[in-house]
């Protein structure tokens, strides 16, 4: 396995780590008026402004405050961006401070757009058919990393004449609820209503199982949806792919997953990722519906979207129609995931594994990234 790049550099403090309270609580400590937050909010979110030197329609405290502290507001350079042949999908590869470089995935739909954000660089769960999990754990991105990936879309969507993201999924590279606390603070800092807001009803956080961040979002009642990866049925199965299953075995996740429906009153979306041969058989798939006995769960299919260290291929059509059948039948809404953009690696961790294996990138590369660096 390559070692994943690691830098000394740490990433700098950005005003994209700031929620709306701490920016006016920095203010407030340099002496400037706290109220001046809004603002400098309303042009950071609103207006998507970098260069706050140059508005001119801030109280001149609140300029003189940024002419002496020189905030950063830098939005990542694009390091790679390409286009699904389907047109629909568009992938960036942003290159942080220190180097490293996650993924953020911009989905069109109709009327609407999705970003899919990454939350860590590398991950430590170590999923076997995961991109990114192969690639080991290199850092958790910061608050305002997460923050500046929604940054980057909008404005990227901006400069195509469309709006949004509307919908925002935490399915990029990295386990949320192992980033907690800087996750929750983007998640804050996004669906801030005087600023990107982004209802919380249309952000999903996805996480392998971490029971303790379950519980804890289920304790703090957080408003963002939840969504679990599932994948197996029993544990001796789910530990062979996704060995955070030996921490966090099956029962324990299905106990947390049972409490955050009983805390929120809201249903949990299971992610099952289905790969021919291993885990899509229609006698797994009653198994599947007896361990979500009395949850309430929607459940998503996804086909497995072939990595270069897992040599597992997708479910076949036929059999994807008839396990969504079963779960169907036994009361469970049951979508399949569309494999969106393929052909541009779309699956969690694939551009920046891609990338690294080819030292560069080929025919796929339709736009320039120089041309939309910020
Ligand atoms: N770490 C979180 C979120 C990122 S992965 C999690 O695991 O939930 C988002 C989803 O993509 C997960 O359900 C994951 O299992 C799935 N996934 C990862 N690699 C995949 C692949 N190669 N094919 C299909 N699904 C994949
Ligand atoms: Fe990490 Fe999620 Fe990939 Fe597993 S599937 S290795 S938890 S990013």
């Amino acid at each position: 396995m390559d070692s994943p790049m690691m830098s000394d550099a740490a990433p700098r403090d950005s005003l994209y780590d700031l929620d709306f309270a701490s920016l006016a609580k920095r203010l407030d400590a340099d002496g400037v008026n706290p109220a001046h937050a809004s603002p400098l909010w309303y042009a950071m979110y609103r207006q998507l402004q970098l260069d706050l030197t140059a508005n001119m329609d801030f109280p001149p405290p609140l300029r003189r405050w940024i002419q002496s502290t020189s905030p950063v507001l830098a939005l990542p350079p694009i390091s790679a961006c390409v286009h699904s042949t389907d047109g629909l999908t568009r992938k960036l590869l942003l290159r942080l401070s220190d180097g490293q470089e996650v993924e953020t995935v911009i989905m069109g739909y109709p009327g609407r757009h999705t970003a899919c954000l990454s939350t860590q660089a590398g991950c430590a769960m170590g999923c076997v058919f995961c991109a990114t999990g192969q690639m080991g754990f290199v850092r958790h991105l910061t608050a305002g990393e997460i923050v500046a990936q929604v940054m980057a879309a909008r404005r990227l969507l901006q400069e195509h004449g469309d709006t949004g993201p509307r919908n925002l999924v935490l399915m990029g590279m990295g386990e949320p609820l192992h980033n907690y606390d800087n996750v929750m603070r983007a998640l804050e800092i996004i669906s801030d209503r005087r600023g990107l807001n982004v209802g919380p009803a249309k952000i999903s956080v996805s996480t392998v199982g971490i029971v303790p961040g379950i519980r804890r979002m289920a304790e703090e009642q957080r408003p963002w949806n939840l969504a679990v990866s599932l994948h197996a049925a029993t544990d001796a199965e789910r530990s062979a792919l996704v060995p955070a299953n030996k921490r966090w075995p099956l029962a324990e996740l299905i106990d947390a997953c049972r409490f955050y429906c009983d805390q929120t009153g809201r249903r949990i979306f299971v992610e099952w990722t289905l790969i021919e041969g291993r885990n899509d058989d229609l006698a797994t798939a009653r198994r599947f519906i007896s361990v979500l006995s009395g949850i309430d769960a929607h459940v998503n299919l996804i086909p497995l979207n072939p990595t270069a260290r897992y040599d597992g291929a997708p479910a076949g059509v036929t059999r994807i129609d008839e396990f969504q059948h079963l779960l169907q039948e036994a009361g469970y809404p049951c979508t399949v995931r569309q494999r969106r953009g393929i052909d541009v690696a779309a699956g969690c961790g694939q551009l920046r594994a891609d990338k690294a294996a080819q030292g560069h990138l080929t025919s796929r590369q339709t736009t320039s990234p120089a041309a939309l660096r910020q």
